[in-house]
């Protein structure tokens, strides 16, 4: 591995992580891109944005989350101690809420009147219209009207909070079409609004900027590891979708070269194209969302439909920060199915009497394969990035309980 300090000048200042990220983006959205870049840097080395932030983060998310040691599921396992990140426990029930609160924080520093995005399942949405209700912003969230009809509840918190909900009729009515609506509903109106982008993902400077805002979980779980263990962790597991929640545990121990980092991806149904959202593992270097990554793509560079049983990993890109740390030997990427997903998801809750979410799930199994064929004495993390209520009923309605 290239020695490498993770923690200055990366991103560089045109937003690469080694080859990938950059700003990919139509000539007429470089001054808004700019504009949030600015803005950002301010805020950054701003001590009174920051201390509202903090602020937010205890008193609103109810930070730190725990770092809990799941001491049923170890001994039935057999072999490495695991640890959960407790990021179910905050506020809407996810990781999600730690960078959507920072993104409007930002909005309404630069004097946004409106959070805009687009959501597949409906969780970014309700983070960003949570946030926005908070500060006192308008939001406009579009959503696939396939989406729409299937994840009703979300939509209601949505409009509940605020939010005006825009239904996408056009293509296929998923996410990628809200993503270009969405997009589209900004060119017209960047002056006053603000992009809330909902993971690592898109043009410099969000995956920056998002990759900082939850770099607070690994700082926590580093801090709360040594209080519990005296030392490192040797593995950190979390799942990885755009890998927002992933970088954020990962971030902290980047310069810790004894700490063991894994991504895992939906394997979905299979390998065959359609049937997985494995990108880190099956995805080629592209262009996408305004940035240049992995993708999975077809032979004209066109992402291809993606398939997982959790609604958040269904993505075919990635964060460009995962390719650059996969071709360091940084960070190793390995995949999970549904079924193994599926069965995690059940033995969490019986074991430890914690429903977890689908996507969470993944980071499980992986443990679950993962802590047997280690020593007692060796620790391994996972990233509970969310919790399990949101899947139930979907659970229920196709496997026995
Ligand atoms: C959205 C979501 C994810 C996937 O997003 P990342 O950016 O990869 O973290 C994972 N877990 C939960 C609970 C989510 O809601």
């Amino acid at each position: 591995m290239t020695k490498q300090n993770f923690h200055t000048n990366y991103p560089d200042n045109n937003g690469f992580f080694g080859q990938y990220g950059g700003q990919f983006i139509p000539p007429q959205l470089k001054p808004a891109m700019d504009e949030v870049l600015k803005a950002y840097e301010d805020a950054k080395n701003d001590p009174s944005f920051q201390k509202e932030y903090e602020d937010l983060l205890k008193n609103f998310v109810g930070r730190p989350s725990p770092l809990y040691f799941a001491k049923n599921l170890t001994k039935i396992l057999g072999g490495a101690k695991v640890y959960l990140k407790r990021e179910d426990l905050n506020h809407t029930g996810a990781h999600k809420i730690n960078h959507t609160l920072g993104e409007a924080l930002l909005a309404k520093r630069m004097g946004k009147k409106k959070l805009l995005a687009e959501t597949g399942a409906g969780q970014h949405g309700v983070a960003l219209a949570t946030a926005a209700a908070l500060m006192g912003l308008e939001c406009e969230i579009h959503m696939g009207a396939i989406d729409i009809a299937k994840q009703h509840p979300n939509v209601i918190r949505m409009k509940l909070l605020g939010a005006k909900v825009v239904s996408v009729e056009s293509g296929g009515r998923c996410l990628k079409d809200a993503v270009d609506s969405a997009f589209g509903a900004y060119m017209q109106d960047y002056k006053t609004t603000f992009f809330g982008i909902g993971s690592v993902v898109g043009p410099h400077p969000y995956p920056m900027m998002v990759r900082d805002f939850q770099s607070v979980v690994g700082r926590e779980a580093k801090k709360q590891i040594m209080e519990h263990e005296g030392r490192l962790p040797d593995y950190l597991i979390a799942c990885v979708g755009g890998g927002s929640n992933a970088i954020g545990l990962f971030n902290e121990f980047l310069n810790d070269p004894e700490v063991k980092m894994i991504g895992v991806e939906p394997a979905g149904k299979s390998f065959k194209p359609g049937e997985h959202a494995a990108t880190m593992t099956l995805g080629k270097p592209g262009t996408l969302h305004g940035m240049f990554t992995y993708l999975l793509q077809n032979d004209k560079g066109e992402p291809l439909s993606v398939h997982s049983i959790a609604s958040g990993l269904d993505y075919p890109g990635v964060g460009p920060i995962h390719p650059d740390l996969k071709e360091l030997g940084r960070v190793q990427y390995e995949t999970i199915n549904d079924v193994e997903a599926i069965d995690a998801f059940k033995r969490l809750s019986r074991i430890e009497g914690i429903i977890p979410a689908l996507e969470s799930s993944h980071a499980i199994a992986h443990a679950i394969k993962l802590a047997p064929a280690l020593k007692e004495s060796e620790i391994i993390i996972v990233n509970l990035s969310g919790r399990g209520d949101k899947d139930i009923d979907y659970i229920a309605e196709r496997f026995p309980i």
